[in-house]
């Protein structure tokens, strides 16, 4: 039996997936909220060395805040799409391009922001599949939200899309597209990707879980 457990690291939801054979965290969220995870794991009597693998959808800062002191306490290796990796390694964020009008005023693309720079492990540009991790499942690319966003499937049914799809209760429109993105066309191309993967249920980043048929609604309506 896989469990996916969502654990809030600040504004921001990461996902640890347990299964017997090991666990698989995804994503490591804001700086300094790696303390919430250590609680999560000691209320679940989950040892830090269970996490075989830590996958990170995208290199924003509230995807990487914690993950040097999670990196260093669980051990695992940190997997991410070689355009992020190389930009974490040097302690950058991909760029942040806001798809609501007034909001994009304030926050420019071309604003440098800092994150903590991590060494990753593995940089993947292609589907890589988690079977050697104790997890039935594989990462895909799906860009759109940024040039390297991954999604983590899981048991050929749950998608962990990071943030290629969400629900800000106040920012965001009736739709659940992301309020940042750097091609929103891919994002829906990559909808249609997760999709085609058979999945059921969406687990976002920012928002609560979201079932495949919203998303299929809304790429039907836009024809
Ligand atoms: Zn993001
Ligand atoms: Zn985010």
């Amino acid at each position: 039996m896989t469990t996916i457990h969502p654990i809030k690291l600040g504004f921001v939801t990461s996902y640890l997936i347990e299964s017997p054979k090991g666990a698989v965290l995804v994503d490591a969220g804001y700086a300094k909220k790696e303390n919430h995870l250590w609680k999560f794991l000691q209320k679940q009597n989950i040892d830090p060395s269970a996490i075989k693998l830590i996958v990170i959808t995208h290199g924003h800062l509230d995807h990487v805040g914690s993950l040097k002191k999670i990196k260093e306490k669980t051990g695992a290796p940190v997997l991410i799409h070689e355009s992020e990796g190389k930009l974490l390694k040097a302690g950058e964020s991909p760029a942040v391009h806001v798809t609501i009008n007034w909001l994009s005023k304030l926050i420019s693309p071309d604003k440098k922001i800092k994150v903590i720079p991590v060494e990753p492990d593995i940089m993947i540009t292609d589907d890589f599949p988690l079977d050697d991790y104790g997890v039935n499942g594989k990462v895909i690319h799906t860009p759109g939200h940024t040039a390297g966003s991954l999604t983590v499937i899981v048991d050929s049914k749950y998608a962990i899309v990071g943030d290629t799809a969400m629900k800000f209760p106040i920012l965001s429109r009736s739709s659940y597209e992301p309020i940042v993105a750097e091609n929103i066309q891919q994002v829906f191309q990559s909808w249609q990707r997760i999709i085609d993967e058979g999945v059921e249920t969406i687990y976002p980043a920012h928002g609560k879980v979201i079932g495949i048929d919203v998303l299929k609604d809304i790429l039907s309506n836009r024809g």
